[in-house]
């Protein structure tokens, strides 16, 4: 099955009560069963069926369903906000006195949210680079957790999955991906050799700005090195199915990290246009940036489409000649970056990505803001830089718009 047809055919079906052709939004909160027995089965896994929807929901298990299949993984657990999807996906693995290595090029919210974890005594060390060398030389005896993002969020780095991947399993690692900034329509890092991929669902995979929400995807990779994750060892007997049997049975539930089924409705209806969206989206990206890479206000457009691009190889090779829909460009001084923000017309304003329109956002001053000078450069995120979301528009439109604020300069 090809991508467009698995976004509407993989593991869909239809509602079974009804006949529904999109899954119905199940709002509700609990789910009845006719005996005592029955409910004891399906507490205890024997059966399968809905009980209380922080734990599961059929809304929602339609969508992770559906995910998982587009990822090629075992299974997925659909969560509030990508944030959430991190926050489960990684404290799942890891224990106090573990640490975890990442880029610097991550996005800010992760970021934050690893410096965060020192309180709960999990160490994190950001790398300048996403690269083998790079996690072999900051490597220690307490690392536990590798995490990359495919594009990285705005650094817009590419790193090389299935290297890492190897380096990673070679010494007894656990590989966390997040796959945000290149859908599963760019890559598909379970089969690089990923652990765990997750998405914040916010952005392409919902598409319209309509729903927070984020998803966790596994591999089923079942050789792990296990003594260095004990919490994993009650559940071994679930073989594949190991990671997710975790998530769910202790701190995906314990937590309450669960999604809205209307918000997963909503995500749902995006996900079927994926692969049309980002063709658009990704021819768009490229053009802008080829239109912008020379123009004389311009001092940079950092984009790995781009020929002269130091991962323009890497992504090339990865996400099959298409580049994804974030570039950056650099206008001189923070006071350009805002006069063109502002003299922009269809690019919207907004801290987001993936949208159906194109968004604009100056990083430093915003998401990047509580960061010191010196992590924003590591990160990428310079004084004067524009991350632009190219949007679905007809690009002669977008190009024009970025021309005409370009010229108040
Ligand atoms: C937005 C984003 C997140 C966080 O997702 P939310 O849905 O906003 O919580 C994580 N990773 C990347 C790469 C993102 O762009």
């Amino acid at each position: 099955m090809k991508f467009n047809t698995s976004l509407l055919h993989g593991n869909f079906k239809e509602d079974p009560h009804s006949g529904a052709t999109t899954i119905p939004i199940y709002q509700s909160t609990a789910f009845a069963h006719k005996t005592a027995e029955e409910m004891e089965r399906i507490f205890a896994g024997r059966e399968p069926g809905f009980l209380y929807t922080r734990l599961n929901n059929p809304t929602i298990e339609s969508f992770e369903r559906r995910m998982a299949f587009l990822e090629k993984g075992v299974g997925a657990v659909s969560c509030a906000s990508g944030m959430a999807a991190i926050s489960m996906a990684v404290l799942n693995c890891l224990q106090s006195g573990d640490q975890i290595l990442a880029g610097s090029g991550i996005f800010g919210g992760t970021y934050a949210l690893f410096e965060s974890f020192k309180a709960l005594g999990i160490r994190s060390t950001f790398l300048a680079e996403s690269t083998v060398e790079a996690f072999a030389a900051a490597i220690s005896k307490e690392t536990r957790l590798i995490f990359i993002e495919t594009l990285g969020n705005p650094k817009l780095d590419v790193p090389e999955v299935k290297r890492i991947a190897e380096f990673a399993h070679a010494n007894g690692i656990i590989l966390v991906v997040d796959s945000t900034c290149t859908t599963p329509y760019l890559i598909h890092p379970l089969e690089l050799g990923a652990d765990i991929v997750i998405h914040s669902t916010s952005k392409y995979i919902n598409g319209s700005s309509n729903s927070i929400g984020g998803v966790i995807i596994a591999s089923g990779r079942t050789d792990w090195d296990i003594e260095k994750y004990p919490g994993f060892k009650p559940f071994q007997k679930f073989g594949r199915f190991m990671v997710l049997a975790k998530l769910r049975k202790t701190i995906f539930k314990d937590f309450g990290t669960c999604s809205a089924p209307l918000n997963v409705y909503l995500t749902s209806l995006g996900f079927e246009t994926l692969g049309l969206r980002m063709e658009r989206i990704c021819a768009n990206a490229l053009a802008l940036a080829q239109a912008l890479k020379d123009h004389p206000k311009v001092n940079f457009v950092n984009y790995p489409g781009l020929e002269d691009n130091p991962y323009h190889r890497v992504a090339k090779e990865q996400f099959s000649s298409k580049f994804g829909g974030l570039l950056t460009l650099r206008a001189g001084s923070k006071e350009n970056a805002f006069k063109v923000i502002n003299h922009l017309q269809f690019a919207l304003n907004a801290s987001n990505i993936g949208d159906a329109r194109t968004l604009v956002v100056h990083p430093a001053s915003t998401i990047y803001e509580a960061n010191t000078l010196e992590e924003r450069e590591k990160m990428g995120v310079y004084e004067d830089l524009i991350r632009v979301s190219a949007g679905l528009e007809d690009v002669e439109d977008i190009i024009d718009d970025f021309l005409n604020a370009l010229a108040q300069l």
